[in-house]
């Protein structure tokens, strides 16, 4: 019997957290979004809780979550209990992200991970969990190795160097590249906007996001929050940087950390064991998440090659170039309830097909019209139906499909249609 009830996530879009577990097709899902790095027999201790009480597949999502899967009512409040014994930082309430190695990244121009702190506090305080919609989500960049331009944000802040001094872009709704700017603030004015910011989409109701009182009311309310904050002439344009997880980073004090990819974002508790014990044999010390990237912290130039020799035997992804990144696939059937088709058992075979093509492909696998793994836009996206799998070019879920085939005939349109967008290219 269980020691005491588990509460479903019933709001639509609601975060499941450790105490709220969200049904799936495969049981119950818990997501931990860690906000600093995990000691590595933390994490090896939530891999084996994982297996224990789930169905042992974890999951690293786009924003770095920890989704654990398969759990039941039963084992859900064993593995909370667990989970809570083992004192893993993981953030509540409104989603604050920075960047994934703050603190520990020689190049960043501001401390991104305490500003995160000081912004939670601040919206716990002023009750704003309970009033944004689940998904409203913050981004502190604090322009360290590892950027979060990819990463989408109702409220972002950006950290510029101007001259001698560090200044804030602050901008609304969407990935760093397309987000609506606002203008520059001083950092010590960064949480007060956040907040100002977070209320002007809290008005709007427990459902809006950013995108939503921006096609209502304009960027004029958002501005007006700020207006007193804002620094006359603002700064130049933001670079939108992009930057990659995976591979080496130096860190602050000569160590180094390996980003090493989950393939579709996804791996098996016992393999993430197993890279954790080879991480630890290799002299790391903990473990940081990025986008379907883990982060081994700790690590030696002397021991290196021996542990990415390691991570590629037990099948996870050690090179930015290896075509399974090129492939997005959500939980999909019979993972998921929602799901048309099986997405991790078509990926690999997509991954294959689009290896031999150039890197820029990206093809979204999604079970569902829903599209939970990748909001934006792909070279071909495919969308599971009862019917079979939309296709749709150069667009995203919501788009219209130009053709429906069968699951099993989708390797070779995947083939022919990357080799013709290639022809195409070529003619331009
Ligand atoms: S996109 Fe659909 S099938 Fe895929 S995880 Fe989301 S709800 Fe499930």
């Amino acid at each position: 019997m269980t020691a005491r009830a588990v509460f479903f996530s019933q709001r639509r879009g609601a975060c499941p957290g450790l105490s709220t577990p969200m049904p799936t097709g495969d049981g119950l899902l818990v997501r931990l979004q860690p906000t600093g790095i995990i000691p590595l027999p933390a994490f090896i201790a939530l891999c084996t809780a994982a297996r224990r009480d789930g169905n042992g597949i974890i999951e690293v999502t786009g924003r770095g979550s920890i989704q654990i899967r398969g759990l039941s009512a039963e084992s859900a409040p064993r593995f909370a209990d667990s989970v809570a014994a083992l004192g893993i930082a993981a953030a509540d309430g409104v989603s604050i992200l920075a960047n994934p190695l703050t603190g520990l990244d020689p190049t960043e121009i501001l401390d991104a991970g305490a500003l995160a702190v000081d912004i939670r506090r601040a919206a716990t305080r002023t009750g704003l969990g309970a009033r944004l919609a689940p998904k409203v989500s913050v981004v502190v960049d604090g322009s360290g190795m590892l950027s979060l331009n990819d990463v989408a944000a109702d409220v972002r802040l950006h950290a510029e160097r101007v001259e001698h001094a560090v200044l804030l872009h602050v901008s609304v709704a969407g990935v760093g590249a397309d987000a609506t700017q606002l203008g520059a603030l001083a950092p010590a004015n960064g949480v007060e906007a956040v907040i100002r910011l977070l209320e002007v989409i809290a008005r709007r109701g427990p459902v809006t996001r950013a995108r939503d009182s921006l096609a209502a009311e304009g960027i004029t309310p958002f501005r007006s929050a700020v207006a007193d904050l804002l620094i006359a002439g603002g700064l130049p344009a933001n670079a939108h940087r992009s930057s990659e997880a995976i591979g080496i980073h130096r860190l602050r004090d000569g160590s180094l950390a390996c980003g090493i990819g989950l393939p579709f974002g996804h791996a098996e508790a016992a393999a993430l064991e197993r890279l954790a014990a080879c991480a630890a044999a290799a002299g790391a010390a903990s473990i940081g998440t990025a986008g379907r990237t883990l982060l081994i912290v700790g690590l030696a130039d002397r021991t290196v090659p021996a542990f990415v020799h390691d991570a590629e035997s037990l099948g996870f992804i050690v090179e930015a170039a290896d075509p399974r990144r090129r492939v997005i696939a959500c939980a999909g059937a019979p993972i998921c309830a929602s799901g048309q088709i099986a997405t991790r058992a078509l990926a690999p075979a997509v991954a294959d097909a689009v290896a031999r093509w150039p890197n820029a492909t990206l093809i979204h696998v999604s079970g569902c019209a829903k599209g939970c793994a990748h909001a934006g836009k792909a070279a071909l996206t495919v969308v599971g139906t009862p019917a079979g799998c939309a296709l749709i070019t150069e667009g995203s879920v919501s788009d219209a499909s130009f053709a429906m085939v069968r699951p099993e005939e989708l390797p070779a349109v995947v083939v022919r249609h990357v080799r013709e967008s290639c022809r195409e290219d070529s003619h331009v």
